[in-house]
């Protein structure tokens, strides 16, 4: 049995893992300065004996040193998440994403510990090479559109950690995450599916940003979870970036419907423009698929959670938690 740091451990993603890794036996250390984690996510586990959370910044070097001595494995996710506060706060993006992994990396490699780090399908920016494969090209727009920040400081973080491991030996292995989601994930920070299950369960105007012809595919946060224990555990996978997500695409427009119809919903589906929604000038991508042929080959991963299953899983914890 070995001993966890999840940085972002009480977050969306972050609290699955914990709970995951308890289960399988390992101890959990989870940093989280719950900026957009809380309490809630992990309140079923909190007083686990195998699990402890320590509530400060990844940014303080002093306690993130500590952690990291006591851990094996660091399983890097903390980061600014939702596009709504990348624009709104864009110094915070780039210091707490850009400068949260440098830490994390450096100490990892003084200390000889492996390595997880979070990446994004949105370092992919306007690329239309579908599917997108890991050593395609990047697209990303001009540096006054706020959005970008996110990827590029997302793509300094990959840089950094295939550095570390060709000149400093760490061994780290990075995954470009796309469109994850599942029980736990706020409506608050945007993310569209939790938005539309919440305004449609509460009545509220379905607010769709664009034409809704927009597409994108959902990963349930179970099948994400199985790919990080087995890409972090792997020697064989270090020193590589690898996509995880899905690859079963929708339309959101389909998506605002298809959730209209499950919860039994007399919503109406509204247009809000992207300037409204957003920026002047704000720039989204229509599609985002994910080559998935190289994190098959490497640990034959496989989504199995399709999407009216994933909606049903986050109406069950909604209604339970409501
Ligand atoms: N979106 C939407 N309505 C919302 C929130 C998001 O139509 O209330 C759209 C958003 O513009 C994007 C897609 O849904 O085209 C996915 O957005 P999300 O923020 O979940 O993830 P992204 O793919 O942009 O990282």
């Amino acid at each position: 049995m070995h001993t966890y740091l999840i940085t972002g451990g009480a977050g969306f993603i972050g609290s699955h893992l914990a709970e995951s890794l308890l289960a399988d036996g390992h101890t959990v250390l989870a940093l989280d300065d719950l900026s957009t984690g809380s309490l809630e996510n992990v309140k079923t586990f909190r007083d686990h004996p195998r699990f402890e959370l320590v509530i400060d910044s990844v940014m303080n070097v002093a306690v993130t040193s500590g952690l990291v001595d006591r851990a094996d494995y660091i399983v890097h996710l903390a980061a600014v998440v939702g596009v709504q506060r990348v624009l709104d706060s864009a110094i915070r993006t780039i210091h707490t994403i850009a400068g949260g992994a440098d830490i994390v990396l450096e100490l990892a490699t003084q200390k000889n510990k492996v390595v997880f780090i979070a990446s994004t399908s949105e370092v992919y920016g306007k690329s239309a090479d579908l599917p997108l494969s890991e050593d395609g090209d990047l697209l990303l727009g001009a540096t006054n559109k706020g959005r970008w920040s996110y990827a590029c400081s997302k793509a300094i973080n990959e840089y950094l950690a295939l550095a570390y491991y060709r000149e400093r030996q760490l061994p780290v292995v990075v995954a470009r995450h796309f469109n994850t989601v599942g029980p736990r994930q706020s409506a608050r920070y945007g993310m569209v599916l939790p938005r539309f299950i919440e305004q449609a369960v509460a009545g509220r105007p379905i607010t769709i940003y664009g034409d809704g012809m927009q597409q994108r595919c959902f990963c349930y946060v179970a099948d994400v979870i199985w790919a990080i224990k087995r890409l972090i555990t792997r020697p064989e996978h270090y020193g590589k970036v690898f996509n995880v997500g899905s690859s079963e695409e929708i339309s959101i427009l389909q998506l605002a419907r298809l959730v209209k119809e499950m919860t039994q919903s007399d919503s109406e589906i509204v247009f809000v423009p992207y300037d409204v929604a957003y920026d002047d000038g704000f720039e989204d991508m229509r599609r985002r698929i994910p080559d998935l042929r190289r994190i098959h080959n490497a640990i034959g991963y496989q989504p199995r959670v399709g999407l009216v299953k994933i909606i049903e899983k986050i109406m069950e914890h909604h209604y339970a938690s409501a």
